[in-house]
């Protein structure tokens, strides 16, 4: 945790209190929030429009930047994953997709980032790296605020669109989920529309309510990869506590709270959930909701036995949601390599600095050969 409060994690509206108290005017906290967030100062001396009396009060309470860059793989026309280092020595991923190969948001925007909440996860999926080490502890607002700043750097641009689906179930982590999105959302702060954001969830169906209650018009996405609970169910351990019932009773609650269009992610994989049964399902909970599909062939990951469905299978499965009128999307991206090393990074780095143990390749789950 970091030792003092980063003020990436820090509201106009918290500095302005915290001022009042120090007998600061609200002016100076708006100066604050300038540098920081619209110069993007690294160090509190570089405030040169502020009293060195209060720069020195700030950097005594405040910190600016509490991670670092340790690798940055991949190249600026497909994706760029950087691996950063946080205050407590452990590690998370955060990507930087390009225009081409980016789909969550309407427009063809020029740059989307995919941001971690949690380091590990404690959900399960069987497909997916970022549980293998299990669950470690979730972001603060801050580190979840600072990878946009640090991506950004990199990048040397601005980021147009920002995707919650890195590390993590970001609605297990709702406060600071909530309150990093009112930071990224907000004027004085890194002004992205909240359109322009996505949250994907393993499906946490009262948080999603939660969420429909307060956030802003953000975008969500739903991590659904079975049509049937018989299939999610070995897919999933989510959907043993949240059944496809209930998930869509929650979906519906959503979409009459919001008029952002949901978006189902189905990973096709071969011989688990790549059956024309579950095609068809998924029209028919497609349609309920009015969703869009993203397909996404699914990526390999070590310690995991799961495969990709041959193109022809895959082709085949987008078919049948096409013909039925179902908007969808088969995602065949460069950048494979790195993308199929999804989560897998942090595990390496992890591993390598004993900071935890290789973790055991899991027993592979199969169900009948689908249609
Ligand atoms: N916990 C949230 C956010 C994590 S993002 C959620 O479940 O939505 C999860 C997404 O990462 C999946 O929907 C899928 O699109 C992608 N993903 C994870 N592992 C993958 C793999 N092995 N192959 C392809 N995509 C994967």
């Amino acid at each position: 945790m970091p030792a003092l409060p980063s003020l990436l994690g820090s509201t106009l509206e918290e500095l302005t209190a915290t001022f009042a108290e120090w007998g600061e005017s609200k002016f100076r906290a708006k100066q604050v929030v300038d540098w920081v967030f619209a110069k993007r100062v690294e160090s509190f001396e570089d405030m040169t429009t502020l009293s060195k009396a209060l720069r020195e009060k700030l950097a005594e309470n405040y910190s600016l930047r509490t991670m670092r860059v340790s690798t940055v793989t991949g190249s600026e026309d497909t994706t760029r994953k950087l691996l950063l280092r946080l205050e407590d020595g452990r590690f998370v991923e955060t990507v930087l997709i390009p225009a081409s190969t980016s789909l969550y948001g309407e427009r063809a925007d020029r740059l989307t980032l995919c941001v971690s909440s949690q380091v590990g996860c404690a959900y399960d999926c069987k497909f997916c790296a970022s549980g293998l080490a299990g669950f470690t502890r979730n972001l603060t607002a801050a580190e979840i605020v600072e990878q946009v700043v640090q991506a950004e750097k990199v990048a040397a641009d601005r980021v147009d669109n920002i995707v919650f689906m890195g590390m993590g179930e970001p609605l297990a982590n709702f406060s600071q989920l909530v309150r990093a999105i009112e930071v990224l959302n907000a004027d004085w702060g890194i002004r992205i529309g909240a359109r322009r954001m996505t949250v994907s969830t393993s499906g946490v169906a009262p948080q999603i309510k939660k969420l429909a209650d307060i956030a802003p018009q953000i975008r969500l996405a739903i991590s659904l990869h079975g049509a049937s609970d018989e299939v999610r169910d070995l897919i999933m351990p989510v959907n043993r506590k949240y059944p496809l019932a209930e998930l869509f009773e929650a979906l519906t609650y959503w979409k009459q709270h919001r008029k952002q269009r949901l978006t189902f992610e189905y990973i096709l994989i071969e011989d688990v959930n790549d059956g024309l049964d579950q095609a068809r399902l998924l029209v028919k909970r497609a349609r309920a909701v009015d969703a869009k599909v993203n397909l996404i062939p699914y990526n390999t990951v070590d310690g995991l036995e799961w495969k990709r469905p041959s193109e022809a299978r895959q082709d085949a499965f987008w078919d049948v949601l096409n013909q039925a009128g179902v908007q969808a999307t088969l995602r065949r991206e460069k950048g494979h390599d790195i993308a199929a090393a999804c989560g897998q990074l942090r595990l390496k780095q992890e591993t390598e600095l004993g900071i935890i143990e290789s973790p055991i390749p899991q027993k592979r789950i199969t169900i009948g050969s689908g249609s």
